[in-house]
């Protein structure tokens, strides 16, 4: 029996604890601890919307039926049913004039789109947690070491060593750093790549991770945009305007994000801002702020009639600094026996409403790979390799689209509508077109499936425990 730690009990560790419970045959159980810095486990933001692509790893993984029972969906199919009926999934419309807007993308997606408060997909994902794995709350890790090498063991297999900030340590054969995008256990990791594998100095200075072509990447950079979120109670909107374009269907309104959650009591309201020039700078102030509710209503005047209405019902505002990861280069530590997952590995522009889907998608790659019976303490580094292979280089795509279709949200993509026409028929042409480019971009949420990546994997499996 091995020991399985996740660091980080958000969606991507408690994901992966179900995809190693799913999968692991019971005659050669695991040993799994979660550690949570927080006092219990819980997550920040309040909406989610989770994409067909992601609907069936929940299936795969169990959860798909519990979760059904707590979605806001736009359509009556059953969520990962594999239905091919196309329904509307969200439109996307032109809102920053004083005018009714204009829809230039209405996109359809098998089932539509789907919807629900992030807290719900907590409680269903912990109910699916066994009793046989711990949940360690409060124990935030400042740092985890390589313990020495035991002389008298039969593989070269080092266990690690966690610190935690209550002055505890814990042991574990592999440590799965999902603690989102300020990971601990990627910066130890960067750091000691680093330290080990970098130019030590460059003209006497000691060359700075920081400044490192390949290590920066690990310090997470700001994508220039700040987003205001808030929850607005439909009642109050909807009784300013009982035709309100969110009403029945997510919407775009470039680029306010929303979507109704809990049931179409609230409407989750994400608004963007970008600050030209900012992009990839160390962010100066704190990512996350309560703000007035006028500092967000100046960032949209002169909007459309129905922006105003949701500014009107805007309450408890907070902005975000989002932040990314650019294009890890690698995933698994020196030694073979830590690996990233989740944000703390791909942190993504929210464009796609896909950091939490991939973040899923690695722990279903990840756990069934660990669950594997025939796969021993000598195989752990190869096999978390097969892992980084398959899933860093799809995430890190998934993250630069992401930040291309951000961009044509915003009329800020080259050779897309720019605000220049001066007509209204070449406008809303112009429009049309982005809206099909931008329907285009989102096919692979629904058309491409995790399945081929698994594939992969397997079949590396296989050749990995053949060849031992
Ligand atoms: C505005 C916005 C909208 C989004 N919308 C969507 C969407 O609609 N759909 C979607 O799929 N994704 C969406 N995302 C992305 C999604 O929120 C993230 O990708 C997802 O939450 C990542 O999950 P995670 O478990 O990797 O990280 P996190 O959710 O950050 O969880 C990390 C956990 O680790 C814990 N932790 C951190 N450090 C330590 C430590 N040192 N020791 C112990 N524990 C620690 C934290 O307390 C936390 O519980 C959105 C993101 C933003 C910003």
């Amino acid at each position: 029996m091995s020991r399985e730690v996740t660091d980080g009990g958000g969606i991507a560790g408690l994901a992966l604890a179900i995809a190693l419970n799913r999968y692991t045959p019971p005659e050669s159980p695991l040993q799994v601890d979660i550690y949570e810095g927080d006092p219990e486990l819980r997550t920040v933001g309040a909406g989610i919307t989770v994409w067909p692509r992601t609907w069936a790893v929940m299936r795969h993984l169990g959860v798909r039926d519990d979760l059904s029972r707590v979605t806001v969906q736009t359509s009556s199919q059953t969520p990962g049913s594999q239905a091919d009926d196309l329904c509307p999934a969200f439109v996307a419309r032109k809102a920053d004039q004083l005018e009714e807007g204009y829809t230039f993308a209405r996109v359809d997606a098998p089932v539509g789109s789907t919807t629900m408060h992030r807290r719900d997909m907590m409680d269903v994902f912990l109910s699916h947690i066994p009793s046989s794995y711990t949940v360690h709350t409060s124990k935030r890790l400042l740092r985890y070491v390589q313990a020495a090498p035991d002389s008298t063991a039969a593989t070269a297999h080092t266990r690690i060593i966690l610190h935690f900030s209550d002055g505890t340590t814990a042991e574990a054969d592999v440590l799965v750093g999902a603690d989102g995008i300020h990971s601990t256990v990627r910066m130890c990791m960067y750091e000691d790549a680093h330290d080990r594998e970098c130019v030590p100095s460059i003209l006497g200075d000691v060359l700075a991770r920081e400044n490192c072509a390949r290590c920066a990447a690990a310090s997470p950079r700001w994508t220039s945009v700040h987003s205001y979120r808030c929850l607005i109670p439909t009642e109050k909107l909807y009784a300013l305007n009982p035709e309100h374009a969110t009403a029945s269907i997510g919407a775009v309104l470039c680029h306010i994000i929303t979507y109704q959650i809990s049931g179409r009591k609230f409407l989750n309201f994400v608004a963007i801002c970008r600050e030209p020039g900012g992009e990839g700078a160390l962010y100066p102030g704190k990512w996350v702020s309560d703000v007035s509710r006028d500092e967000v209503v100046s960032k949209f005047i002169g909007w459309e009639p129905e922006v105003e209405q949701m500014l009107e019902c805007v309450d408890n505002p907070s902005r975000w600094a989002i932040h990314a990861l650019d294009k890890l280069p690698f995933a698994v530590s020196s030694a073979g026996n830590v690996v990233l997952l989740g944000d703390a590995m791909h942190a993504m522009p929210p464009n796609f409403g896909a950091g939490g889907g991939q973040a899923i998608e690695d722990a279903y790659v990840l756990g069934r790979l660990l669950a594997s019976p025939h796969v021993s303490l000598a195989h752990i580094p190869a096999v978390l390799r097969i892992y980084e292979r398959v899933r860093l280089p799809f995430a890190n795509d998934v993250s630069r689209r992401s930040r291309e279709v951000g961009l044509m949200y915003e009329f800020n993509a080259p050779g897309y509508y720019d605000g220049s026409p001066t007509t209204e028929e070449h406008e809303r042409a112009q429009l049309d077109t982005l809206g099909e480019a931008i329907g285009e971009m989102w096919q692979w949420q629904w058309t491409e499936s995790v399945d081929s990546l698994w594939a992969l994997a397997e079949k590396e499996l296989e050749t990995l425990l053949s060849d031992s």
